[in-house]
């Protein structure tokens, strides 16, 4: 087929050029950020299918989020035009794997059978197709049960940590029967044996954790070299966004499927992996050269998305790494706006500073040009800080959207609604059907419960068939019976319903995937769901419900039911809701977007907002209690990310209170703050608080002595990249040298605390300062009596 003249290729620099003409054999790509190369691996998914090279379904593109994978599924569809039929495969490895475990579930059994997965004799315990994927609440509870099942006290060893390890083995790859001695202490030296047992019970539910959906994967790749061939060949080109945030699994996933054509192309940025607290492997990337021999390595070097200051303001920061393999960035843009940075008194007075930054930026009176709301997005380093921004927007009626933030999906009532769904689509799941068997109440309490549970044991059956079988034996007493029957008869009838809704695609070939064949319906999975949740009484429930928040479950039932419109199948949604990251039901207006460092990577922004650069938020406390620099190294490329997402503007402010967890916490600036470069960095000056700013950072005389030491120390004025900083926004000389953070801490602590003062102590309860000695303070605690303890863990008194 003689290839389509290629616009796209004339947008592209010489070496992105190469990367996307370079179409056999391994390519790696590796550059900055904002260099282009999401964008060249778009033009190269484009340039293989215009130039013939590949048909869409032999195209395989991993991207990091699902958000991702669909901007590059538009761009390519708008680059391709009407021209070409059917799509690529274009997902995370999750989207992906799902797809595929589902064609082979009955691959994976519990290990009572032999290698080639062959079953011998009497039924064996293998995953169906339509298992039901867990989420970390029902992955827990599941554990839990698991732990008092084996007398271990869950509260020295909480489920949460064995969840963990067993993520981290999974991101390894590693099946129980492989773990390696080494780990053989994990979880109190139980933690094989647990999530040995784990696995079979996951079995025995259908069910798969996120975790297994690369391990099954690539388990059944090395078992079954013939259906590891047949994907080979299937896909012919392999691409991948991100690569720097791969874990081992993934890595291994790719490495099975791209042998032999060995036409693969990975795309990242070592200084942007941020993902090592999930099993993250940035030295995948360094092992690609090694593992693809002869691979093309393509270095970019021009960055298109930001102004020099705000590029070298990362470049400054990402310096303090030593671990990187080091690439300098250049650009042509205009120089622009300095980095702003900007301190302020308190989380809530950041948010409402903020509010009327984008307002005024919005009708564009800030001297830049205008911007929609779309152009601006607040970047946050933990969740919890977005609350106040919610609440701000939410008060000066200022739109945004949360992407990945607090999800609806996790709401209560959109939890029990999707029970239901689930134990609809797949009758096994015994966690559903525990949620659901007395939501509403049907008069079902514990000792229904346990009889259920007993005969369902008993028979070696779900938790449903158990429920049938109670029924059928009249082993539940009282008016709980009657609505237990009615339950199962109904759960039975919606499932038929189910049944009829969805494609009999038993033996579909991967291509009916792309695909899906039109359905004989007799009821939408739309209106299906609807009669699920009314013929259940859950609507009814919230109906007669006369708590104040009762109308809106209400409202969110009807959003989750809107929801389900844009999918084929009851069980499509379920898979979406349980894969999905991001929360965007909106009505598709202008808004500002909110959410996490860790959400916005691959994104770019006119405007951005980094909020909470204080040490203990960002960098986090976790990463700055652990030795070495590892943790640190990390978050310092989630401030590099956080950066280099701005295109014109990136305003950097931190707070010298912060309410974490309903406790008052004063803070000090980040040390990324430090590390800025001067020369790019403007600091502002916010109007009010002192009554004519911070350029002085003199409190005024009228705030009563305690409250004005702990402002000006808490507020972390007395760092010294902020003496220097102000110093220059004065336009004073620096008369203070250098110091270390020890002691910025002592300063803090003198300053912080009054002899006399009432504090509160997390562990020791209240009390009142004694004696202040460097980051030491001498308390007598009511309770406790006296005692020496750190500043940092103590707060003042709430009044
Ligand atoms: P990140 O590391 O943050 O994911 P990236 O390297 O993937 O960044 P892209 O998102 O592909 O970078 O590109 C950044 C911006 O630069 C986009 O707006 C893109 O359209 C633009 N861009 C990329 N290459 C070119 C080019 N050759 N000419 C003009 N603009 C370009
Ligand atoms: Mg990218």
């Amino acid at each position: 087929m003689a290839a389509r003249p290629a616009p796209y290729l004339d947008e592209l620099n010489p070496a992105q050029r190469q990367a996307v003409e370079t179409m056999d054999g391994p390519v790696l790509m590796l550059a900055g950020a904002g260099t282009g190369k999401t964008k060249a691996l778009t033009a190269r998914i484009v340039h293989l299918l215009n130039t013939g090279r590949a048909r869409p379904n032999e195209i395989l593109a991993v991207t990091f989020t699902n958000k991702a994978a669909r901007e590059m599924k538009n761009r390519v569809g708008r680059m391709l035009g009407e021209t070409v039929e059917g799509m690529p495969w274009l997902g995370t490895f999750h989207s992906i794997c799902v797809k595929l475990l589902r064609r082979h579930a009955e691959l994976i059994c519990a290990d009572d059978d032999d290698e080639d997965g062959v079953v011998e004799g009497a039924p064996s315990l293998h995953l169906k197709s339509n298992f039901t994927i867990l989420d970390t609440d029902d992955q827990l509870r599941l554990l839990k049960q698991l732990i008092q099942a084996a007398g271990i006290d869950d509260k020295r060893w909480p489920a949460r940590q064995l969840a963990s390890v067993i993520d981290a083995w999974k991101n390894r790859a590693l099946t129980p029967d492989k773990v390696p001695s080494a780990d053989a202490n994990a979880y109190n030296n139980k933690g094989v044996e647990l999530y040995d047992q784990y696995q079979r019970r996951l079995l025995e539910l259908n069910a798969v954790d996120f975790g297994d959906l690369l391990l099954h994967m690539v388990t059944i790749f090395q078992q079954h070299p013939d259906i590891l061939r047949k994907y080979q060949n299937w896909f012919r080109y392999i691409m991948v966004d991100e690569y720097q945030d791969t874990n081992v699994a993934q890595y291994l996933w790719l490495r099975l499927l791209a042998q032999g054509h060995r036409n693969i192309c990975c795309v990242g940025d070592d200084d942007q992996s941020i993902y090592g607290w999930r099993g993250a492997e940035v030295g995948n990337i360094l092992r690609f050269e090694k593992d693809f021999e002869g691979a093309h390595v393509v270095r970019l070097e021009q960055n298109y998305r930001s102004t020099p200051h705000i590029l070298a303001a990362a470049s400054g920061v990402i310096r303090g790494n030593s671990n990187r393999l080091g690439k300098e960035l250049w650009t042509e843009a205009e120089h622009g706006e300095k980095v702003r940075l900007i301190g302020h008194w308190d989380g809530e007075e950041e948010a409402r500073w903020i509010g009327e930054e984008i307002e005024s930026m919005q009708r564009g009176t800030r001297g830049a040009r205008a911007m929609g709301l779309d152009e601006m997005a607040i970047l946050v380093r933990a969740s919890h800080q977005m609350r106040a921004f919610e609440d701000r927007f939410l008060t000066i009626g200022l739109p945004y959207r949360v992407i990945g933030g607090p999800r609806f999906y996790e709401r209560m009532e959109i939890r029990d609604a999707m029970a239901y769904f689930r134990i609809v689509t797949s009758p096994d799941d015994d966690l559903a059907f525990e949620r659901i068997v007395n939501t509403p109440k049907r008069g079902l309490g514990d000792k229904a419960r346990q009889t259920i549970q007993m005969i369902a044991r008993q028979n070696g059956v779900s938790l449903l068939d158990g429920a049938t079988l109670a029924v059928e034996q009249g082993a539940i007493k009282g008016k709980g019976a009657k609505a237990l029957g009615e339950l199962v008869v109904n759960i039975a009838r919606w499932g038929r319903m189910t049944r009829a809704t969805v494609a009999a695609d038993g033996d579909a070939v991967v291509e009916d995937l792309l695909t899906p064949q039109p359905t004989k319906t007799e009821v939408s999975h739309v209106e299906l769901a609807q009669i699920i949740l009314d013929e259940s009484g859950y609507t009814g429930m919230w109906q007669n419900d006369k708590t104040p928040e009762a109308p809106g479950r209400l409202e969110n039932l009807k959003e989750l039911v809107k929801a389900l419109e844009s999918f084929e199948n009851l069980q499509g949604f379920l898979e979406h809701v349980a894969l999905v990251m991001d929360n965007d039901s909106d009505d598709g207006g202008a808004k500002v977007s909110i959410m996490t460092l860790h959400a916005a990577k691959g994104l770019e922004f006119p405007a951005v907002f980094l909020p909470g650069w204080e040490d203990g938020l960002f960098p986090s406390q976790r990463s700055m209690d652990e030795s070495g620099v590892k943790g640190l190294e990390e978050e310092r490329r989630l401030a590099y990310v956080g950066i280099t997402r701005a295109e014109e503007v990136c305003t950097i402010s931190f707070a010298g209170n912060r309410r974490v967890f309903g406790q008052w916490q004063s803070q000090l600036p980040s040390r990324f703050v430090d590390e800025l470069p001067e020369d790019h960095v403007e600091v502002l000056t916010p109007p009010g608080l002192y009554g004519g700013g911070y350029g002085a950072a003199a409190p005024s005389a009228s705030m009563s002595a305690g409250v004005e030491a702990r402002a000006a120390a808490a507020d972390g004025y007395n760092s010294p990249g902020w003496k220097r900083l102000q110093a220059r926004a004065s336009e004073r000389p620096v008369s203070q040298p250098r110091e270390s953070k020890a002691s910025v801490i002592d300063m803090q602590a003198v300053a912080a605390f009054m002899i006399g003062e009432r504090v509160f102590h997390q562990k020791f309860g209240y009390g009142a300062v004694i004696d202040v000695e460097g980051d030491k303070v001498e308390i007598h605690f009511e309770k406790a009596g006296i005692k020496k303890v750190v500043s940092r863990f103590i707060k003042p008194a709430a009044e």
